[in-house]
């Protein structure tokens, strides 16, 4: 009997890992890209994001440059230790 109960709280605490997992991914994808005369500009130097980088990562808003200074900054501000 506890084998059932042990089991149904092991799956709820599976799903509300994933809920949880779910909104920080979605959290992190609110900025919306730049367009500029129909192409996708970087947020932050307004440089057209190119094509192939487009094809890697279709969510980029960001020139690579600006994405790793982009990351940086966010890895200090958050900073794990
Ligand atoms: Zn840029």
């Amino acid at each position: 009997m506890t084998d059932v109960l042990d089991r149904a709280t092991e799956t709820e605490m599976r799903n509300s890992e994933l809920a949880l997992r779910n909104q920080q991914e979605s959290a992190r994808q609110t900025e919306s890209p730049l367009i500029i005369e129909g192409n996708r500009c970087c947020l932050d130097c307004e440089d057209v994001v190119p094509k192939k980088r487009l094809k890697a990562y279709p969510d980029a808003v960001r020139c690579v440059y600006c994405q790793e200074d982009f990351e940086l900054k966010e890895k200090q501000i958050n900073g794990c230790c």
